[in-house]
């Protein structure tokens, strides 16, 4: 019999990383919805903060004031998620924010031990249970992202509906295939997203075409788009979906937790 006061092993938990070196894309903004998303399916998910400018913890609504551990004390203490982890007004959804010092972090990882591996060996003396840990990325290709991929099970990409969507993306496939080789063999784009979808401009469309055409079947069907509610919603501290949750914004989020289970499901069945 399975004793219930013992939390599963945090190795159960499908770990993804929301990584694009490019800056707006709505990494964020995605992270932030899609796990309150699947928190509101019931599964128990986490939140990293790893880009020290901390935006996911602001629009989770942490004030600087609850920040006083974080990520930093992941990377370089031997606090486990328990120790560091906080709950959000989202039932079943918790985050560890991104605590001051973390800003420090890129330039301080260069000089540790394991320094790829800080987050996973963090990851591994864990003792609390999650469905999905998503890590908020920062806009760059450093230290940090590169934790956040040697830990992760897979990266999801979210890509603007921008000219520009494609630019900078081989470097960023040729990256992950990098972090593949060296320090995490299971690592895989699990999905791509697309975000600021304008359906009254050609351009997203010939966009969206265009990432259909490069990663195929990897691209979720659901599109987000553009929408002033999921903009306004980080600045009273709510995801959108609690914000407001009739919102084509956080209806768009719904639907795209909704394909990330089935995904799960369907990769379960393939690979037990
Ligand atoms: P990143 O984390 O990749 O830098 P963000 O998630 O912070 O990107 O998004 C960049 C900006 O675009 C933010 O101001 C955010 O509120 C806004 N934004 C993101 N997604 C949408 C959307 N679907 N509709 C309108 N604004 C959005
Ligand atoms: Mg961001």
């Amino acid at each position: 019999m399975p004793d219930s006061t013992v939390p599963a092993p945090l190795s159960k938990a499908r770990v993804i990383a929301l990584a694009n070196q490019k800056g707006g894309v709505g990494k964020t903004t995605t992270t932030i919805n899609l796990g309150t998303a699947l928190a509101a399916c019931g599964k128990r998910v986490l939140i990293i903060d790893n880009d020290p400018q901390g935006n996911a913890s602001t629009g989770l609504g942490i004030s600087h004031g609850q920040r006083d551990v974080g990520t930093y004390e992941l990377l370089f203490g031997d606090a486990g998620l328990e120790e560091v982890s906080i709950k959000t007004d989202v039932p079943n959804l918790d985050v560890v924010t991104a605590s001051v010092d973390l800003s420090g972090a890129e330039v301080e990882l260069v000089g540790v031990g394991r320094r790829e591996y800080r987050l996973k060996d963090a990851f591994a003396r864990s003792r609390i249970a999650y469905d999905y840990i998503l890590i908020d990325c920062p806009p760059a290709l450093g230290l940090l992202t590169l934790n956040a991929l040697a830990a992760a099970d897979a990266v999801m990409v979210p890509l603007q509906c921008e000219f520009y969507a494609l630019e900078g993306l081989s470097h960023l496939v040729r990256t992950i295939e990098r972090v593949k080789r060296a320090f995490n063999p299971q690592l895989d784009i699990g999905g791509v997203v697309l975000t600021m979808y304008d359906r009254r401009n050609n351009l997203s469309d010939m966009v969206a075409a265009d990432v259909r055409g490069f990663f195929g079947e990897k691209v979720y069907e659901t599109m987000i788009p553009r929408n002033v509610r999921v903009s306004e919603a980080p600045s009273h501290g709510k995801p959108v979906l609690i914000y407001d949750h009739k919102s084509a914004g956080a209806q768009a989020y719904i639907q795209l937790a909704g394909e990330v289970l089935k995904r799960e499901k369907k990769r379960q069945l393939a690979y037990g």
